[in-house]
């Protein structure tokens, strides 16, 4: 009797790891506060090219780290198998196969292209026919705490030009006199939904508008675009949307509720697909934001690779960890400097 034929090897490798960033500082938002994040890893290797993925899964979507990786898991066959270079179809294929997991398309999207533009040898932002020089400034992000250590964490961010400031509890007041006391700079404020009718909403922003802040992420709950309507009559200072807008096709749905969006690889689902919010947002006149979740410097360069086309960036989500495994994209007097090897860019630490 012959032997069963062995299968034939795949062409690619597929390796999923959950990696537990460990917090600098305890980060404190609306939605939560913790020490540490899991993010969900992913290395696709082929032709001895290692592309490298990452996504950061969203609470409120009901994800987390190890549904990411079910997620990634459950498509291996077909990733290990499929052609790497018509990364679109690829891409396609991953989002019919995949519902929701939007951090695992993401952490799938990023390593493709990775593996892709190291294949073509040229950074990724090349490959958007892009300019490292117009990657705009980060904002630092300080997470909501008490006016002390709030004090503290605005001196530690002295190198960044602009703050993004968290707030949305009834502690906001105390938060930006607490900031105020240490800096003149420019600050942006990110209430992520937390103020519940439009009224203060509109109240809070008045205030904030003598205080030095040129914008605002979303004040209101996601679902609440008709008061966002009305409130962007009644204040001065930009209003963008984060939780209302997560995907290309939501762009139409609140381009008339704010003044810009902010788009984050983790929340679309990876880098074609901001690149497709990012054209669809220009085209209604809308500003734009790149912004991230707390993630290693893997799903941060990618972004940042897409920032030469944004108005504004978000982009510091691996300077608020203590163990980041790679070295990508880094900042200088808070404007990002992006790699120029093929691909990512990324080295180990
Ligand atoms: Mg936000």
């Amino acid at each position: 009797m012959l032997a069963a034929k062995p299968a034939a090897a795949a062409p690619a490798t597929l390796e999923t790891e959950i990696f537990r960033l460990k917090l600098r500082h305890t980060w404190t938002t609306v939605m939560s506060s913790s020490d540490y994040r899991d993010t969900l890893h992913v290395r696709f290797r082929r032709d001895g090219i290692t592309g490298t993925g990452e996504g950061a899964p969203i609470v409120r979507y009901h994800e987390s780290a190890e549904s990411a990786r079910k997620a990634v898991d459950s498509i291996r066959p077909y990733l290990e198998q499929a052609d790497p270079r018509a990364f679109r179809n690829v891409l396609n294929e991953v989002f019919r196969r995949i519902p929701e997991e939007w951090a695992a398309k993401a952490a799938l999207d990023i390593a493709l292209m990775d593996w892709v533009t190291q294949k073509m040898g040229v950074p990724l932002y090349r490959y958007f026919g892009l300019d490292a020089k117009d990657a705009p400034v980060t904002t630092f992000s300080i997470g909501i705490d008490n006016p002390e250590v709030t004090r503290q964490k605005t001196r530690e961010a002295e190198a960044f030009p602009v703050l993004k400031i968290k707030v949305g509890l009834d502690t906001d007041e105390a938060t930006i006199d607490a900031v105020r006391s240490v800096t003149k700079k420019p600050l942006r404020v990110d209430a992520n939904e937390g103020w519940k009718s439009k009224e203060e909403a509109v109240r809070k922003i008045k205030w904030l508008e003598t205080q030095g802040v040129e914008l605002i992420e979303q004040p209101l709950p996601a679902s609440m675009l008709d008061e966002a309507r009305w409130m962007r009559g009644k204040v001065n200072i930009p209003i963008f949307g984060d939780e209302a807008c997560l995907r290309a096709s939501d762009v139409v749905k609140v381009a008339n509720a704010f003044d810009g969006i902010n788009i984050k690889l983790d929340k679309c689902g990876g880098i074609m697909e901001a690149y497709k919010m990012i054209h669809t947002a220009r085209s209604l006149g809308l500003k734009i934001m790149l912004g991230c979740m707390i993630s290693s410097s893997a799903t941060i360069t990618a972004a940042a690779h897409l920032s030469p086309l944004v108005d504004y960036a978000d982009l510091d989500g691996n300077l608020l960890i203590a163990n980041d495994p790679y070295r990508g994209v880094t900042v200088e007097k808070g404007k990002l400097i992006l790699p120029s090897s093929p691909g990512l860019g990324l080295r180990p630490v």
